[in-house]
């Protein structure tokens, strides 16, 4: 029988602070008074799996695990990319992520659906204040950047610009000028192109700290509630093997056999050609073939074994 655990308490969110929040959920509804362009649609689309990319390749597998190596000035990139998302800033993100991993489904986890519920694990823990700091004492490596540090301060800069950029991209392909972005040429991409992608890919990140906790299947014996599903992996590039990510995190690939769909793996990779990024990591046989830390230790030397015989 399991034994009873004590939950942190998590404060209730505050309507005020969280107003901007709830402004940016409601902004694709102007698209009812503008209408919108395949033009349009098609921004949605791409901001979407642009900006889901850069989440998991550069907040998650970049910042918060460092499963792999690049410049500084791509790093930057990275950060830059990852925030027009406007999910606050890598340092934030990371840092919370790590807190996640750490505690996972315990009582000090930000995000467990286990115990805080579906709702808090959703979304609850964002709007909050209890989680609205960055903690800088578990991200001493990507402190000593005072060009990142600026970035997760002045985490509304990218996404600002972007918006700016996409109705600006509007008035030029729906209204024919760039002046034509301050009519509904302009705006109804900005509501569908950037908005609508926003609200999209929040909710296809957030299920990743929620249902990937309770839907799917365990591969691996992680002690936590971990699951892997083909279809969240699609919609979230390649996140919804969490499982295996559970189990092996310092890894850059989180679908493990050929037939796990992991796009953001294979961007990754053609990164890697370019050389923008080094050092990627791979699943070693005897993680990807053992149920457990156990199992795997003695697959380990089995195989070390083999190769010596
Ligand atoms: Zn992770
Ligand atoms: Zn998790």
């Amino acid at each position: 029988m399991e034994s009873p655990v004590t939950l942190e308490k998590r404060n209730k969110p505050l309507l005020k602070t969280e107003i901007s929040f709830i402004i940016v959920h409601l902004l694709p509804l102007g698209a009812l008074f503008t209408g919108a362009t395949t033009f349009d649609w098609i921004m949605c689309a791409f901001l979407y799996v642009f900006r889901m990319f850069w989440v998991t390749g550069g907040y998650h597998r970049y910042f918060s695990h460092k499963s792999y190596k690049t410049s500084r000035w791509f790093q930057f990139v990275i950060a830059f990319m990852a925030e027009t998302s406007a999910q606050k800033g890598a340092l934030w993100w990371a840092a919370h992520h790590r807190v996640h991993h750490r505690y996972s489904d315990t009582p000090h986890d930000p995000h467990s659906m286990k115990l805080y519920g579906f709702w808090y694990s959703h979304v609850g823990w964002i709007v909050g204040p209890d989680y609205k700091e960055t903690d800088y004492k578990t991200i001493g490596d990507l402190t000593k950047y005072p060009e990142l540090v600026w970035l997760n301060k002045y985490y509304l800069v990218p996404p600002v610009l972007l918006g700016v950029l996409v109705t600006m991209l509007g008035g030029i392909v729906n209204g024919g000028s760039v002046a034509a972005m301050f009519t509904v040429s302009g705006f109804s991409s900005l509501f569908v192109g950037f908005f609508l992608s926003t609200v999209l890919l929040y909710h296809g990140t957030f299920s990743i700290n929620s249902i990937m906790h309770k839907f799917g299947k365990p591969r691996y014996e992680t002690g936590d509630e971990s699951k892997n599903s083909l279809w969240l992996a699609l919609i979230t590039l390649g996140e919804g093997w969490h499982n295996n990510h559970h189990y092996y995190e310092v890894s850059t690939r989180q679908g493990f056999f050929w037939w796990e769909i992991d796009i953001t793996w294979y961007i990754l990779k053609v990164f890697s050609w370019f050389g923008l990024i080094w050092d990627l990591k791979g699943v070693p046989e005897y993680i990807r073939r053992s149920k457990n830390k156990q199992e795997a230790i003695a697959l380990r030397k089995e195989l070390e074994l083999q190769k010596s015989a």
